[in-house]
């Protein structure tokens, strides 16, 4: 199907723009040392946690999560062949189920490591120079199972995940299967704001998003008959160019639910 020039000059715009595409972005750094400032709207007892099978499209290529049949009492295809041994060890572990954690967060910003036109040179703390592009955008912070700990001294010393924004630090280089993350603090202790209060009360349950009854903030009317959107409730940086002039489909790629592989082997 020929996808056209306007639809492809909104997407691009969209992409560029950081949100607004179909899809759920999702909090993802990918370079080592590449980090984002964060609210979670989501606190430690809320946290969506479940095993998720890889799914595949017609070529074999990664296609997104879905939810493994047997969290909701059902038999599960996937399960049965990660145990099958007639199938190579590696064709079992493309089926193996892999236990996720879903949260919401509020995205401030996202620091970089290399500079590009439509990033901001910052200085993060003292000294480190990173290239910050703003995002203010409620997002999908979904991780495998093995990050909560990255969570767990925070929310054993705080007893919330709410308290103040953090930051969200990726270590380990692109392409790494085994990336480690540090939550650190980035503000005072500060109640949540009230844009952000109001826009937690706009989000979809991170059930459906489990379920994938819902798959994206855009606007578009979801298989269930809602319609979320994601909001913006801080202004942009007016020296920040609204869309920068790279290829959107890098970024897009690397934010979308769809397309995007889990960096973890699944446990
Ligand atoms: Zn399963």
């Amino acid at each position: 199907m020929p996808r056209g020039y306007s639809n492809y000059e909104q997407k691009r715009q969209e992409a560029a723009d950081g949100g607004g595409g179909s899809g759920i972005y999702h909090i993802r750094c990918l370079e080592d040392g590449e980090s984002c400032k964060i609210r979670y709207l989501t606190d430690h007892e809320d946290l969506y946690w479940d095993w998720f099978h890889r799914k595949t499209n017609d070529t074999g290529g990664f296609a997104g999560m879905k939810l493994c049949p047997r969290s909701t009492g059902n038999a599960c295809v996937d399960c049965k062949l990660a145990k099958d041994e007639s199938l190579s060890d590696k064709e079992r572990a493309g089926h193996r189920a892999q236990m996720q954690v879903l949260a919401w967060a509020y995205e401030y910003e996202h620091y970089y490591t290399e500079p590009k036109e439509d990033r901001k040179k910052v200085t993060l703390g003292r000294s480190l120079v990173r290239y910050m592009k703003t995002v203010n955008e409620a997002r999908l912070w979904r991780y495998a199972g093995a990050h909560m700990k990255a969570l767990e001294p925070t929310i054993q010393l705080r007893n919330t995940l709410l308290d103040r924004d953090y930051l969200w630090i990726r270590s380990g280089k692109k392409g790494d299967t085994k990336p480690q993350y540090t939550l650190e603090s980035m503000s005072d202790e500060s109640e949540l704001p009230a844009e952000l209060k109001k826009l937690v009360l706009s989000l979809p349950d991170l059930e459906e998003v489990a379920l994938e009854r819902v798959t994206s903030l855009s606007g578009e009317k979801t298989a269930s008959g809602e319609t979320y959107r994601t909001v913006r409730v801080v202004e942009e940086d007016p020296t920040v160019p609204p869309f920068g002039v790279e290829s959107p489909n890098v970024e897009a790629a690397a934010n979308v639910v769809f397309g995007e592989e889990p960096e973890e082997e699944p446990f």
